[in-house]
C-alpha cells in the first residue's frame, strides 16, 4: 500500500480570484472555441458544452434544441433505424456524437450507422476506461476509422490520457471517475479522484501531446462550469445541470396537467440496469442513484444561464475568451485539510 498525501482539490475547494484588467465587455468576449484534432485531422467549432450520453439527456430533441454550437452525446439505446434517420440529416452530425461501450453488439450499431450515414463523432464510454482491453478497443475502431474525432474515457490520470492519445489514438479524453450527481462509485468503491485536480492534471499530459480533454461529471452549477474551464478543460459534459428540462426524456411528475419534477438516474444504477441489462448482474453492485430534479422548461434558459456565468468570470478575470479563462485563472484554496 502507498498513501499519496498531496492536497487534491473539488469544485468546492476553490474560488477564482478576481483580477486587475482592462476589463473587457462581456458582450465580446468569444466563448466560440476551435479544436484541431490531430489524431483524425478534424476539427469542430463552437461552445464546448456536452450533454451527457445519458439516456435521459443525450436526446435527439436535446441535439437539436443545443446544437449545432454545443454538443450532444447521442445514447446508445436508440435502435439503429432511429439512429440512421437522425444522422442521416447531414446537419444533426456536426455537433453530435454517438454513443458505444465494449460490446460487440454496439460496435455492430456503428459499422451499421457509418456504412448509412456521415456520422462524424464517436464517444467510446466505458465506467473504468484503465484497463489494456479499453487503450485496444479504441485503437481498433481509429483503425477502422481513421477520420472520427473520438473521445474516449473515463480516467483521472496523467497516465492515462497519455496511453489513451498515444496508444489509443483518441482525440478527447473523458476525465472523471466519481463526481456525478448520480454516481455512487465513491461510496460503493472508495475509488476515484477529487475533479479539479484530475482535470488540472490530466489537461497538462493532454495539452503536451496537443490533445484535449473533456471534464464529465460533477458540475452542479454555472461557476462549477467556469471552474472546470478554468482547471484547463477544453469540453465540458453535463448530465443533471441538463435534466429536468423539456428536451429530456424520462419519467415526469405530473400535476394538474403541468409537469412539475423528472426522475433523473444514473446509467449504472439498478434502475437503469433493469431497463437495459435485464437486471443487476449478481458480481456488480450498483454504481448509480436516482435523483427527482424539478422541471426547469427550455434548456435554452439554462444555457443562456451557463454561457452569461462563462461571460461575467472572464470578465473578472480578464479574459477575452473562453481559451484564455485557464491562462488568466488564480485559484485560491478556501477550505483546509482539516474542514
Ligand atoms: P453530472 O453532470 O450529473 O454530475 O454527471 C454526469 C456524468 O455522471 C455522466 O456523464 C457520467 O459520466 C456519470 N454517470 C452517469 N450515470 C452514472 C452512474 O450510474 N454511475 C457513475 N459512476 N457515473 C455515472
Amino acid at each position: 500500500m502507498r498513501i499519496n498525501t498531496d492536497i487534491k482539490l473539488d469544485y468546492d475547494d476553490v474560488l477564482i480570484r478576481p483580477k486587475r484588467s482592462e476589463a473587457p465587455s462581456r458582450s465580446t468576449i468569444i466563448l466560440e472555441r476551435e479544436c484541431r484534432f490531430l489524431n483524425s485531422g478534424g476539427s469542430w467549432k463552437g461552445l464546448p458544452i456536452i450533454a451527457s450520453n445519458m439516456d435521459t439527456i443525450g436526446t435527439f430533441a436535446m441535439a437539436k434544441a443545443i446544437g449545432p454550437e454545443l454538443i450532444t452525446c447521442i445514447h446508445k439505446y436508440y435502435s439503429i433505424e432511429k439512429l440512421i434517420e437522425f444522422f442521416g440529416d447531414d446537419d444533426h452530425c456536426k455537433s453530435t456524437f454517438f454513443t458505444i461501450g465494449i460490446k460487440d453488439n454496439e460496435y455492430d450499431k456503428l459499422r451499421e450507422l457509418r456504412k448509412k450515414t456521415n456520422v462524424r463523432h464517436l464517444c467510446i464510454d466505458v465506467a473504468n476506461g484503465y484497463t489494456k482491453f479499453f487503450v485496444d478497443h479504441v485503437k481498433r475502431i481509429r483503425d477502422c476509422y481513421p477520420d472520427m474525432t473520438i473521445m474516449a474515457g473515463n480516467v483521472v490520470t496523467p497516465e492515462m490520457v497519455q496511453e489513451l492519445l498515444i496508444a489509443g489514438a483518441a482525440d478527447i479524453i473523458k476525465i472523471g471517475i466519481g463526481p456525478g450527481s448520480v454516481c455512487t462509485t465513491r461510496i460503493m468503491t472508495g475509488v476515484g479522484y477529487p475533479q479539479l485536480s484530475a482535470i488540472i492534471e490530466c489537461a497538462d499530459a493532454a495539452h503536451g501531446l496537443k490533445g484535449y480533454v473533456c471534464a464529465d461529471g460533477g458540475c452542479r452549477t454555472p461557476g462549477d462550469v467556469v471552474k472546470a474551464f478554468a482547471a484547463g478543460a477544453d469540453f465540458v459534459m453535463l448530465g443533471g445541470m441538463l435534466a429536468g428540462h423539456d428536451e429530456c426524456v424520462g419519467d415526469w411528475v405530473v400535476e394538474n396537467g403541468q409537469r412539475v419534477a423528472m426522475n433523473f438516474y444514473g446509467m449504472s444504477s439498478e434502475k437503469a440496469m433493469n431497463k437495459y441489462t435485464g437486471g443487476m448482474k449478481d458480481y456488480r453492485a450498483s454504481e448509480g442513484k436516482e435523483a427527482s430534479i424539478p422541471y426547469k422548461g427550455e434548456v435554452s434558459n439554462t444555457v443562456l444561464q451557463i454561457s452569461g456565468g462563462i461571460r461575467s468570470a472572464c470578465a473578472y478575470v480578464g479574459a477575452t475568451s473562453l481559451k484564455d479563462l485557464s491562462k488568466c485563472t488564480t485559484f485560491i484554496c478556501c477550505r483546509r485539510p482539516s474542514d
